[in-house]
């Protein structure tokens, strides 16, 4: 039995449905790989998935190559000598030889218009890549190439495949050898590529559709292609028109307009965010001036505030009425401040101690690390969170900054 005869995809692409024996079945835990006289299940190899389906409605969830063997994974175990009807699941074979296809085609192109060499190819379940043997290109390189490969598509060139001698070989010019020495395979565009590959391919260019490269990038001195065809392509252009429809709607403009739109919104943005800092830094200055106004000074001189901040606001925030604070009167008196704001789901504490006799670090364990809170810091500055609940709120830590500190000093 020749290789030809068992491997029925090789003379159809189109066979769905196929009769066979079990000829080997092969124990692998609860999975069985089980051998036929033929079949039309393709097997992962040359980039290209395998088929699933099914044996005897028994799921064939793998299909691999042994010595040149066909092996079908299946679920259940079937037995040596029984006839089984094989299904295969063509929608997705369909996919594949279109993807397939899609590729020759390509690479084809790539060598025609710019003496690029393909090395790689897999199907994958998105994109199809091909590793193109070249630093670099150009978008519009690639363009070029694409739209070249659309026209083999369009002129629906007859595909067909034929097993040939060395004798016959020689008459190919084939960019590629084949890899291998016996059954070679050639896959023929007609009048466009002939191509040694056991893989299975439309019986006409135009059945693929359509070919379109969504992404090119550069790795390992290659160019990694990643491209998309027949349904797969109308799938992807559907989904990135339907992207920018949502964006062009929300943005009211059109496709050719968009660009420009995000790059004025991203301008504003900026010029936004500039604001909001301006803003921030006044509306810090502007507290640190109403906490100084308001400090309670002792008798030795010590000035003391302890203030919760409304509204919430992030720990820049607090760091930056933190410099305020210390520029406004923390350097220039002995100064505790304790300020405390909420920012989500924590409270957050900021100390900052000028004064001799508090180290603003022991402060805060004392104070703030007791009641679960979290952070530190050293003599003139701690900060930290406590995780804001039902039993620590905003005034009772401010209670517990109160009492540590007039607790641990006296004098103060
Ligand atoms: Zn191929």
């Amino acid at each position: 039995m020749g290789i030809g005869e068992e491997r029925l995809y090789y003379a159809n692409s189109y066979l769905w449905e196929f009769q066979g024996t079990v000829v080997d079945v092969r124990r692998d835990g609860e999975k069985w790989h089980v051998r036929l006289d033929a079949s039309a299940f393709y097997p992962t190899s040359g980039g290209q998935p395998h088929d699933t389906g099914t044996l005897n409605d028994v799921p064939v969830i793998d299909v691999f190559t042994e010595d040149g063997a066909v092996f079908h994974t299946v679920t259940k175990p079937l037995s040596v000598g029984e006839h089984v009807v094989g299904h295969i699941d063509g929608k997705r074979r369909l996919d594949f030889m279109q993807q397939h296809c899609g590729q020759h085609i390509l690479s084809r192109c790539f060598e025609d218009l710019m003496d690029v060499d393909t090395v790689g190819f897999h199907i994958g379940g998105e994109w199809v890549t091909i590793d193109l043997d070249v630093q670099s290109l150009s978008w519009s390189d690639v363009e070029r190439v694409e739209w070249r490969a659309n026209e083999v598509v369009w002129e629906n060139r007859p595909v067909y495949a034929r097993f040939v001698n060395p004798e016959e070989l020689a008459h190919f010019s084939l960019r590629h050898p084949p890899k291998v020495t016996e059954d070679i395979r050639i896959v023929s565009i007609d009048g466009f590529d002939d191509n040694a590959c056991g893989g299975t391919h439309p019986s006409a260019t135009g059945a693929v559709g359509a070919i379109k490269v969504v992404k090119a990038e550069s790795m390992k001195g290659k160019v990694r292609l990643s491209f998309v065809c027949g349904a797969r392509a109308l799938a992807d252009f559907q989904r990135k028109t339907s992207v920018l429809r949502e964006v062009g709607q929300a943005l009211s403009t059109g496709v050719d307009e968009l660009v420009l739109t995000v790059q004025k919104l991203q301008a504003n943005a900026v010029s936004a965010q500039k604001q909001v800092e301006e803003a921030k830094e006044a509306l810090a200055e502007a507290t640190a001036r109403e906490l100084s106004a308001h400090a309670t000074v002792l008798d030795n001189g010590t000035h003391v505030v302890l203030h919760a901040l409304d509204g919430n606001l992030d720990f820049a925030d607090l760091k930056r009425l933190g410099a305020k604070v210390r520029e406004a009167f923390v350097e220039q008196v002995p100064a505790c401040i304790g300020v405390v704001g909420v920012a989500g789901e924590r409270l957050m504490v900021q100390l900052l101690s000028s004064a001799p006799s508090v180290h603003a670090n022991e402060w805060f364990a004392a104070s703030v690390v007791p009641l679960g809170g979290k952070g530190g810091g050293n003599r003139q500055a701690a900060q930290g969170s406590v995780p804001l609940s039902t039993e620590v709120t905003v005034q009772d830590v401010l209670q517990r900054l109160h009492s540590t500190l007039t607790k641990e000093n006296p004098g103060l």
